[in-house]
């Protein structure tokens, strides 16, 4: 039997999940970027690269934080995989380094990406500039009017964002645009997907690419731990590749797997198994059938569909999956700020809201659970404060 979180099936199948669902023209794409990121991360001098970067630019590895009042407060033992502390304030830096060093050894000079929020079109765009490549970001008309300040960082960054008018003009009709794109220009351009979805090999590329976080963990949990591992591992899921990253770290433990899933977005609790954006997954749908809207306070999580892997990790039950709603982020958001000095993205905060729930219920008084805090607050404090305002 294969390892858990180890290679996929044939056409990059996760049990049920996963394959390759897209057009004649973009096959050979795929096949090609397939065989490249294999011989690439076969290659120790692209590893030793990918790593170098990490380590100089992207400033890895990241601690691990021993959360003292917050674990008085929970009656449990709290450690954070601190990915808040990594540039450009989130875990997305790990996985853009490793595909624009890919980009650069296909012999391709250019980028496109897909964004919601903005923060992988941001991280895109940073990657891009440091190795000289031209990006493009497409983003749907309605997150460009959202997320102004991100739009403006791409383009202080070099980038061009292109908004999406068709469908909801939001992220999934970006992913659309993007596949659109990449059809046309594939001789010169790399499609640097944002998270362990799309076609095969995206969603264990991606993966492979956020295994510096769970490597990283493992190895620091067996010093706090004197060698032992946590009782429960938590992470948020949009796409799931901050999820997929730590997970990976502890997949062939018995340590608890859990990913928690927006309310609003709740493919895993809510969605049904469908096709979209090249791979077989959880998606929710409306009742026609069509791919339904996610609704979440973070953006970073508003994605309809999740990564195949983690459904396949829930199929198989290696991983749990639950909900958590808006209000509970926001305690969240202020229970960490207030008891560590540390304000998490409200993305992050669903993990720790988690906790606030089943400390002491799902999960017994005295466990030890490790975090993964996925990235930094900043670019949710305005609207945190919209949202808190007098209420502080
Ligand atoms: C993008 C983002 C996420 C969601 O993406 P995943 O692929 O599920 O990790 C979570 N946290 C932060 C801080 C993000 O920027």
């Amino acid at each position: 039997m294969a390892a858990v979180m180890g290679e996929p099936g044939p056409q990059g199948r996760f049990g049920d999940f996963g394959g390759r669902y897209v057009p004649e023209s973009l096959v050979e794409a795929c096949d090609e970027l397939d065989r490249e990121f294999r011989s690439a991360w076969a290659d120790p001098e692209f590893r030793e690269e990918y790593e170098r970067i990490l380590a100089d630019f992207a400033g890895r590895p990241t601690p691990v934080t021993e959360c003292a009042r917050l674990s008085e407060e929970l009656g449990v033992r709290v450690l954070l995989k601190r990915e808040d502390l990594a540039h450009t304030g989130s875990h997305k830096i790990n996985n853009v380094v490793g595909q624009a060093l890919l980009t650069r050894r296909m012999g391709k000079h250019r980028v496109i990406a897909e964004t919601g929020a903005g923060q992988h079109g941001v991280a895109t765009a940073t990657a891009a500039a440091l190795f000289g490549l031209e990006c493009v970001v497409y983003m749907g008309e309605v997150d460009v009017e959202r997320q102004a300040l991100n739009v403006f960082r791409m383009r202080l960054l070099g980038a061009e964002v292109r908004p999406v008018a068709s469908g909801s003009r939001t992220l999934k009709d970006a992913v659309n645009e993007a596949l659109r794109e990449w059809v046309a220009t594939v001789e010169t351009t790399h499609y640097c997907l944002g998270s362990v979805m799309g076609p095969h090999p995206f969603p264990w590329m991606v993966r492979e690419l956020q295994r510096v976080v769970g490597t990283e963990a493992n190895e620091q949990c067996r010093r706090l731990l004197d060698g032992g591992h946590p009782d429960v591992v938590v992470a948020c899921v949009g796409g799931g590749s901050n999820a997929a990253g730590i997970f990976s770290g502890f997949a062939d433990t018995d340590a608890q797997l859990v990913g928690v899933e927006a309310a609003g977005g709740a493919a895993i609790g809510h969605g049904v198994p469908g096709v979209v954006h090249g791979m077989k997954s959880y998606l929710l749908q409306d009742e026609a059938g069509q791919v339904a809207e996610a609704h979440s306070i973070s953006a970073g999580l508003d994605y309809p569909g999740v990564g195949p892997e983690h459904a396949h990790l829930a199929a198989t039950g290696r991983a749990r999956y639950e909900p958590v709603d808006d209000a509970a982020v926001l305690d969240a958001f202020q229970l960490l700020s207030r008891t560590e000095g540390i304000i998490p993205a409200f993305e992050s905060a669903h993990a720790v809201a988690w906790l606030m729930r089943e400390a002491g219920r799902s999960v017994p008084r005295g466990s030890t659970v490790l975090i993964n805090l996925s990235g930094r607050g900043d670019k949710d404090a305005a609207q945190a404060m919209d949202l808190l305002g007098d209420r502080l």
